[in-house]
């Protein structure tokens, strides 16, 4: 689960790592006050305006409506409103986002971090991540912050340095030392960082994260270490014992047939493809999407109904798979061992009835306990639904489909 950046720094915060600090706001007169406020709690008096998206690249993309960047500098306490405008409710492109871009709902007002002084601020990057080919978290951290990651492990990998932390013991002191050094730091700078790292590691543990991605961390002109940015990404299976966490979920940010689906207890990703399929067990599924390519077909989703198909998850899986425009076809693919044919095959023409107008055609391919009752059940139903028992022969029908 992903949540925001203004979300994310808060909970760093909690767990002691400097972060630049700001206040959230959803309205172009919020977004005055929050200046106003920021202004007394930090003494600053240039402002940075942030959109606040499920998705990096902000500072370079730019909102369709008005042309704003996502992250725009505001140098003036009157100013901040009118730049917040241009930000709020706009909708935002950038890399990330996809040519669609996503809607702007909030604003973090935060205080400029970038400001002169003994030295010039110089970014970094940091990550902290899972490594399942080592099974042991990884701290990844470059003196290109503030660049786009991939470019830099493209062009300069030698400029990435990774240090794993040993599962058993945690992270140790020399390694955030090693890693702080490895940075070109010294002096109070060294310090600062190794205390950053301390921090931002902890607080990845006790959050049950899987990513964290702070790019910009900034070394200020007066030696101070602070994440301007923060990306966090929460472990979905841990979200039972973080309670205070899975509250930050903003459904808004989700795909809404993936929100519709969970809600349903079905495991759905949207594909890009044409052939929509529901399938129990996620091994099946990979597999009937292998099958649906080897046809010529694209898959137009993932979708585990998981073992206790009944016709109220058909009946949801259809809804959610039907509201796709690219379906062509439907291929319904289940194996019968705790749930049987029949019942699916009931279920199937239970939910088909009672949706009423589908125009694509259906491909029903069952398996396993009453396979033949099932497709008996399929074929008496006098609807446009194909049976098939063996994965060859659903699999042609699919090829007829679509080449019809
Ligand atoms: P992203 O583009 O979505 O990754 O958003 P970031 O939070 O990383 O901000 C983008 C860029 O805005 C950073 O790399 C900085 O160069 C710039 N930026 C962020 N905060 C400040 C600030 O306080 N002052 C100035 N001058 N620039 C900032
Ligand atoms: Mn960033």
């Amino acid at each position: 689960m992903n949540i925001h950046e203004y979300q994310a720094k808060e909970v760093l915060k909690g767990y002691g790592v400097r972060i630049q600090e700001g206040i959230v706001a959803d309205t172009p007169e919020a977004a005055h006050e929050a200046a106003v406020k920021l202004n007394e709690q930090t003494g600053t008096s240039w402002y940075v305006i942030k959109a606040q998206i499920h998705a990096g690249g902000r500072g370079k993309g730019k909102v369709n409506e008005t042309g704003s960047n996502g992250v725009v500098l505001a140098k003036k306490l009157e100013d901040v409103a009118e730049k917040a405008k241009n930000i709020l409710g706009g909708t935002l492109v950038t890399h990330q986002t996809g040519p669609e871009g996503k809607v702007v709902n909030k604003v973090l007002i935060a205080e400029d971090v970038y400001y002169p002084g003994a030295s010039e601020p110089k970014e970094y990057y940091l990550s902290i991540l899972l490594d399942r080919a080592t099974g042991s978290n990884v701290i990844m951290a470059s003196t290109e912050g503030g660049m786009d990651i991939e470019e830099v492990a493209e062009h300069t990998p030698e400029k990435i340095m990774k240090e794993w932390i040993d599962p058993k013991v945690g992270l140790q002191p020399f390694q955030a030392r090693k890693v702080a050094f490895g940075l070109g730091l010294s002096g109070n700078a060294f310090k600062e960082m190794v205390k950053f790292i301390t921090a931002l590691y902890n607080a990845y543990e006790g959050t049950d994260s899987s990513q964290f991605e702070i790019n910009p961390v900034l070394k200020t002109s007066d030696d101070k270490i602070l994440a301007v940015d923060a990306k966090v990404n929460i472990d979905d299976n841990a979200l039972y014992r973080q309670k205070g966490l899975a509250a930050l979920r903003d459904v808004a940010e989700e795909d809404p047939l993936e929100v519709e689906a969970g809600e349903s207890g079905l495991n759905y990703v949207k594909l890009d493809g044409n052939v929509g399929c529901m399938v129990n067990g996620a091994g099946l599924a990979m597999a009937t999407m292998d099958m649906i390519k080897l046809v010529g077909g694209e898959p137009a989703n993932f979708l585990d109904v998981g073992g206790g198909a009944n016709a109220t998850t058909v009946e949801a899986g259809f809804r959610i798979i039907l509201q796709d425009p690219n379906v062509k076809a439907i291929l319904i693919n289940v194996f019968g061992g705790i749930v049987r044919c029949d019942r699916i095959a009931s279920g199937v023409v239970e939910a088909y009835k009672s949706i009423g107008d589908i125009r694509v055609p259906i491909i029903v391919r069952l398996q396993g306990t009453n396979a033949a009752e099932g497709a008996k059940i399929i074929d008496d139903s006098g609807l446009k639904v194909f049976s098939a028992i063996t994965l060859k022969e659903a699999a042609d029908k699919v090829q007829s489909v679509l080449e019809a």
